[in-house]
């Protein structure tokens, strides 16, 4: 018999597997995500995920990660553990996935690797072809670019199926033939649909969309033994309780053969949910992002130029759901969870990655960041990727002193990434030379010549030193400085020029009175004799 002759070694029946799994709950919404860790994790996995755990959470939700690893060509398992860390950071955690070392007896639903799953569909497999539903498919490369040669001669669809596909209807004699031979074989559905019907499908994000429906001998399981994407998805969502499949653009084409493949088992198939596919603006137009030309597809791109997660996850929110952002500004606290997003309402146009607009959503995080979650987080970060700044300059202050210029720059800070540049005269003391004048003297601010500057100098030290404490807050020295400069009759901004120079050294930096704040007093008055000691 066919099935026995190709899988000798499968003993069970697809009854026997399906009773070794529990029924899940009716009432739950179960959704995957199920990456190829073939590569990085991409920004879409993280989209994808957060996509499931939007749904998953608002429907009394169940949420696991399996792993799709039949294309083996590279080794994937440390790229899976991987995956799972990275989308731990952005608490897409799940309540399944595959443990490594003990993987059998975790969850009830296992293995959750493909790779480990040969034997269950080879059990399906085998029942398929039993119920000639399946049969093996002997054609060669070039045999099938000689079909597709004739097919595209007469105008036909290009492909195998029907008559265009001979093992389709061998004899068990010719099969067996082929196999002592040990040519090669594909084991291909044997599709009972037709070329001109129309399928309606409902997908949760397109809607009702009218499509072909598939009359086409997919291949299930390649050469060796791996089965294709379409196999793996029947049996491994069915099996595993899966009720919603959210998955890229990409798969919609796939609908109907899928459709297909629930309707021949006579299972009830998941419902379906494609999000569009993010894309970037790439001089004029628009493009997919691309795994291989852009590196904003990697997440750990945004790790490195750091984008708080939160940021990153508000961002997607946004491309979920535009009206987000409005939601946002109401409820800064909240987590993005709680926003009542609409699949349905996925913005049709392609879902716009704009770095710039990150940004944006970023800085307004740190803006509106209670102070010492700010100082946590920024710490973290240059722990990790400013080291030496970190150890030999951030640690070497107080606390309170990196307190108050992070205080300072909150509303300025858009990315971390900016901390170390924008704060050098904070924790650098300063070789003073020559250049300096140039920047001292300011014509537009009416500071003419060193003999002006001088005077200033003079009279903003002789305001500090007469100062007995410490200054309590910023008010406390605009309140002084405004008063003794109205007393030499002048702007304020014409004696704090060389002032904010002075302690700062740069064209561009905090206001003088604030940079006083930040470097204390003794600082201050240090900074501004080593200026006078030089002109
Ligand atoms: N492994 C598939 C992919 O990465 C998963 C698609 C799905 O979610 O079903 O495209």
């Amino acid at each position: 018999m066919l099935a026995n002759l190709l899988f000798p070694e499968i003993k069970e029946t697809p009854q026997d597997i399906i009773n070794k799994y529990p029924k899940r709950p009716d009432w739950k919404v179960i959704t995957r995500i199920a990456p190829s860790p073939t590569w990085f994790l991409h920004i879409w996995a993280i989209y994808s995920a957060m996509l499931d755990k939007i749904v998953a959470y608002k429907n009394n939700w169940l949420f696991f990660l399996r792993i799709e690893d039949t294309d083996q060509k590279r080794e994937v398992e440390w790229m899976a553990k991987k995956y799972i860390e990275l989308l731990k950071i952005f608490w897409l955690n799940f309540n399944e996935w595959p443990i490594w070392l003990n993987w059998e007896d975790i969850w009830n639903y296992w293995p959750y690797t493909q790779s480990k799953r040969e034997y269950i569909y080879k059990t399906f497999l085998k029942d398929l072809v039993l119920k000639w539903l399946a049969y093996p498919c002997f054609l060669t490369e070039e045999e099938i670019t000689q079909t597709r040669e004739i097919q595209e001669a007469s105008k036909l669809p290009t492909w195998i199926y029907k008559e265009y596909s001979p093992w389709r209807y061998a004899s068990l004699e010719d099969v067996k033939k082929a196999l002592d031979e040990k040519k090669e074989f594909v084991i291909r559905l044997k599709s009972s649909w037709e070329l001109i019907k129309k399928i309606e499908i409902n997908d949760l994000i397109k809607w009702k969309v009218s499509m072909q429906e598939n009359f086409l001998d997919v291949v299930l399981m390649k050469t060796n033994w791996i089965p294709t994407y379409h196999f793996a998805h029947l049996i491994d969502d069915y099996l595993m309780g899966t009720t919603l499949v959210i998955r890229w653009d990409e798969w919609f084409a796939s609908v109907p053969l899928h459709l297909e493949l629930f309707k021949m088992m006579l299972w009830k198939a998941p419902n379906y949910a494609h999000y569009w596919p993010l894309v970037k603006i790439d001089w004029d137009s628009r493009r997919k992002i691309s795994k291989r030309l852009d590196p904003e597809a990697d997440i750990e791109y945004y790790f490195e130029k750091w984008f708080l997660i939160e940021a990153i996850l508000d961002f997607l929110s946004n491309i979920i759901n535009s009206w987000f952002e409005d939601w946002r500004k109401e409820n800064l606290n909240k987590s993005y969870l709680e926003f009542d997003f609409k699949l349905e309402k996925i913005n049709s146009a392609w879902a716009l990655v704009d770095l710039e607009k990150l940004t944006f959503v970023n800085a307004t995080l740190i803006k509106n960041m209670p102070l010492e979650e700010l100082y946590e987080k920024l710490s973290k970060y240059l722990q990790e990727y400013e080291n030496d700044f970190y150890n030999n300059k951030f640690l070497k202050v107080s606390k309170e002193y990196n307190l108050k210029i992070i205080t300072e720059l909150k509303t300025r800070l858009t990315i971390f990434k900016e901390y170390k540049k924008l704060t050098t005269f904070f924790y650098n003391d300063f070789d003073v030379n020559q250049d300096i004048i140039d920047l001292l003297i300011n014509l537009k601010m009416k500071i003419e010549n060193i003999d002006i500057v001088k005077k200033w100098l003079y009279l903003a030290l002789d305001i500090l030193s007469a100062k007995k404490d410490e200054f309590l807050n910023i008010e406390e020295i605009k309140n002084i400085f405004v008063e003794e400069i109205k007393k030499v009759e002048m702007k304020n901004w014409q004696v704090l020029w060389p002032v904010r120079v002075s302690l700062s050294w740069e064209e561009f930096s905090p206001w003088a009175l604030e940079l006083i704040y930040i470097l204390w007093k003794q600082k201050s008055i240090q900074r501004i004799q080593n200026i006078l000691n030089l002109i």
